[in-house]
């Protein structure tokens, strides 16, 4: 497999870009947005020199990594010479089916049709296609090129065949697959979300403060890092639709997401993206500030 195509360059599609490329890869990076494509390859270039500053890469292999990676606007176009298609766009059902239509229109034959999503119907997504059995979910972890795991989920439909050969790519990455079945919110986020859901109604209940759920988290867990900056880190759009889709998927109560969680996205303040969440954020520092909504 030499030729991959990734549609979406956000959070996750520019470092799904930079992991392919970096490996030897050629990459047709794509996106509706021709703003976000030019961000993407900004963001992998800046990823790129902190590897070169610790030298797990050198200024040479940055070179030849960025000269196999090529931008599109147009799906069709993007994906028209494709071994393998991972599709990382919004986490919205209806866009998702929508751009599976495009790249199963577009495609070569035998191309791979793989997700990012990280709680959508991998079995939902390939029914909607010609080739339900060569769709497959590749879940990366944010940020890319750091995090091991890739969680490989089949579809009711998936075969044998195309999850091997998921597994295997995955680990020319240098990454670690592990497979699992597809229910909604596989495992990585049927366990994540729920704790994060209930960090932010711990919040909004007054159990406690941003800073003291997420130092109880870090220091009492070990987790590197609190559920509430994790979830400013995510994306709380993110977190809200994941929510929702293992609220709808299994009719239980205990996924309702959290009011609070839901007007804080109404509101736009959507995590680190937007630049407050629980915490603000400032483009170039590091410093962690509560939000002043939930400071004092
Ligand atoms: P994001 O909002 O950062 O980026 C989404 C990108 O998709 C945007 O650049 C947008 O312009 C583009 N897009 C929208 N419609 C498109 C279309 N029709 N064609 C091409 N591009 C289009 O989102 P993200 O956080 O990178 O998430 C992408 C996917 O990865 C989602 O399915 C999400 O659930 C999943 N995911 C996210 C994380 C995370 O930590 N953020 C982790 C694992 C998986």
């Amino acid at each position: 497999m030499k030729n991959i195509s990734v549609v979406g360059a956000g959070t996750m599609g520019n470092g799904i870009a930079h992991v392919f490329a970096q490996n030897g890869y050629k990459v047709n990076l794509i996106d509706i947005s021709e703003e976000a494509l030019t961000k993407a390859v900004a963001t992998i270039e800046k990823n790129m020199d902190r590897m070169i500053a610790k030298e797990k890469i050198t200024a040479a292999d940055k070179d030849a990594a960025l000269g196999r990676l090529t931008t599109y606007t147009d799906i069709s176009q993007g994906v028209a010479e494709a071994e393998l298609v991972v599709e990382a766009a919004t986490e919205n059902t209806e866009l998702k089916a929508k751009i599976f239509r495009q790249i199963d229109g577009a495609a070569p034959e035998g191309c791979i049709l793989a997700t990012n999503t990280s709680s959508i119907s991998i079995t939902q997504i390939a029914a909607g296609t010609g080739r339900p059995d060569k769709v497959i979910g590749m879940h990366f972890m944010n940020p890319v090129p750091v995090m091991k795991l890739v969680e490989v989920i089949r579809g009711y439909a998936t075969s044998d065949e195309v999850t091997q050969t998921i597994m295997e790519l995955s680990k020319k990455l240098g990454k670690v697959p592990t497979e699992v079945n597809d229910f909604p919110g596989f495992v990585a986020n049927r366990i994540l979300m729920p704790m994060i859901n209930e960090a932010i109604i711990s919040l909004h209940e007054g159990v406690a403060g941003v800073e003291e759920i997420d130092t109880v988290m870090k220091l009492g867990m070990a987790h590197p890092m609190g559920p509430l900056q994790l979830a400013d880190f995510i994306g709380l759009d993110v977190c809200l639709s994941i929510l929702r889709v293992m609220h709808d998927g299994f009719g239980n109560p205990k996924y309702a997401p959290c009011a609070l969680l839901v007007n804080m996205v109404t509101a736009g303040k959507l995590g680190a993206k937007s630049g407050e969440g629980f915490y603000t954020y400032t483009p170039g520092s590091k410093d962690l500030k509560v939000s002043p909504k939930f400071a004092g």
